[in-house]
């Protein structure tokens, strides 16, 4: 019988990792967790929760113009970049505390190293070298951004781990992207003052997001004054006198004082040890585990970022948390990915849960689309023209709402009520018999009455 130091060692303390230890600790298991960086994991420390600082912070400006229009007179507004930093650093300093409190009062040994295994019941701590002996291990390593293929330059280019951090607002700043961390900081340094191009390779931001959506964003960005450039990329990045020049495919050049690329991220996997422990890597690059997030040796698991799946925040948390439950709790639960809400901070906020138009057709025989666009009336004495879209995707055939999306202020807090509606399976007849709360925009969803249109698949097909 082999004696183990810990019934669980975990390895990366974000936010799979702190709530699979917390949990398993819970059930009486004894558990060591080691982080390399910060506890709290990226979400905490340079994800969601500093991204939503600063989206806050650059709503004001436009609260600011708005305000005017309802009677108020403001003195002329300053906006401060490193006031805002360091307050959020401060925040983001207290939370860390509060997760290491939490994780210690959980009686869980938390070690402040990089870890990496050298078979699959051993971890080697580098900071000091030890061993430790485990009976289970848990990688929750999460992801990392990466920034393409090297390209010249490449020195200069700054990710989203960097754009917390920078010295001063960039009066000019090139973003290369088109996914949600792209366009969320397109929004946040467009808000602050700063003049930005957003460059993207493909036809359209938001890939994988409802077509309506994205061009619906795309034009609201464009109106707040983003240069959306598509279909290019960036082939290099020369630094000059007064900062950066950037040359495009098409050979055009873009003079910025900053380039952030938010072209995707990789799980962390590299140098982990982990063909010495027999765990195998997916086709999408993060660690092969089954619904119960166990990889290919089975007293090792996997969740969160690092393998791959759906890469939220509450996804990395609910699967810590279910794998502790089915390792420890002796209640094995797979965690159900169908159906998960989500929310892009950009602005206009973003909130979509469920099939796209575009997947509802290709799944179903029968799609009906409700839609509908009008400027929210907060816009109204504002004097701004920025519009908000609204959208309900339904089966055809049994009137279930398979698909919300929304663009607008407040769609996050709108689609987190929408989703368990859609999770418990709502007809479109249970939101149209909802009575609707007046004034507000939300009310569009219990008060589409048209279908925009209809999709037949043939029987034949
Ligand atoms: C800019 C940005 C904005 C985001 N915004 C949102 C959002 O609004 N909503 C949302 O739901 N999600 C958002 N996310 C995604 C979210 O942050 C991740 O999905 C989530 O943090 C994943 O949790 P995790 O536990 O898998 O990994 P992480 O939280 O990344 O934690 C992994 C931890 O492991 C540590 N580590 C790695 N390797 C080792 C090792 N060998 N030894 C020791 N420690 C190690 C790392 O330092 C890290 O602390 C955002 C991400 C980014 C980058």
């Amino acid at each position: 019988m082999p004696d183990y130091d810990v019934d669980l060692f975990v390895v990366g303390a974000g936010s799979g990792g702190v709530r699979a230890a917390r949990i398993a600790s819970g059930y009486g298991a004894r558990v060591m967790v080691a982080e390399e960086f910060r506890v709290g994991g990226t979400c905490v420390i340079r994800g969601c929760v500093p991204k939503k600082l600063l989206v806050y912070a650059s709503r004001y400006a436009d609260d600011f113009e708005d305000a005017a229009g309802y009677g108020w007179t403001l003195g002329e507004p300053a906006f401060d970049w490193g006031k805002l930093i360091a307050n959020k650093d401060r925040e983001i300093a207290r939370l860390e505390l509060a997760y290491t409190t939490n994780l210690e009062r959980a009686k869980v040994a938390i070690v402040k190293s990089r870890a990496v295994l050298e078979d699959a019941n051993t971890v080697r701590l580098l900071a000091t070298g030890e061993t430790v002996r485990a009976k289970n291990i848990l990688i929750a390593t999460g992801a990392a951004p990466h920034l393409g293929a090297e390209i010249a330059g490449l020195e200069h280019v700054i990710s989203s781990n960097e754009a917390f951090h920078l010295k001063e607002l960039p009066k000019r700043i090139l973003i290369q992207g088109g996914g949600y961390i792209a366009v969320e900081f397109a929004g946040i340094f467009r808000g602050l003052g700063s003049e930005v191009t957003l460059v993207y390779r493909g036809d359209n931001i938001l890939r994988g997001f409802d077509d309506d959506v994205r061009q619906h964003l795309r034009s609201e960005m464009e109106r707040r004054g983003i240069k959306i450039i598509t279909r290019q990329t960036v082939d290099a990045v020369e630094k000059v006198d007064r900062g950066c020049c950037v040359e495009l495919s098409d050979r055009q050049s873009v003079m910025v004082d900053c380039v952030m690329f938010a072209t995707g991220r990789r799980p962390n996997v590299t140098g982990l040890g982990l063909e010495a422990a027999g765990v195998k890597l997916a086709k999408n690059g993060g660690i092969a585990v089954d619904e119960f997030s166990r990889s290919s040796t089975p007293n090792i698991h996997a969740v969160g970022d690092v393998t791959n799946r759906i890469n939220l925040t509450p996804v990395a948390i609910r699967e810590g948390h279910a794998f502790a439950d089915t390792v420890f709790g002796g209640n094995p639960t797979a965690v159900d990915h169908a159906n998960v809400p989500t929310a892009v901070f950009s602005e206009p906020e973003v909130g979509v849960v469920g099939l796209t138009e575009a997947e509802a057709c290709a799944r179903l025989p029968k799609v009906d689309i409700y839609k509908t666009s009008f400027r929210p009336m907060k816009m109204s004495l504002a004097g701004r023209d920025t519009r908000a879209f609204f959208k309900l995707v339904v089966d055809g055939e049994n009137d279930r709402v398979v698909g919300c999306h929304i663009v607008g202020p407040d769609a996050g807090e709108m689609i987190q009520l929408v989703g368990i509606a859609v999770k418990m399976k709502a007809t479109k007849a249970d939101f149209d018999a909802t009575m609707a709360v007046h004034p507000t925009a939300a009310e569009e969803l219990v008060t589409l009455r048209e279908k925009a249109l209809s999709h037949r698949r043939e029987a034949a097909e």
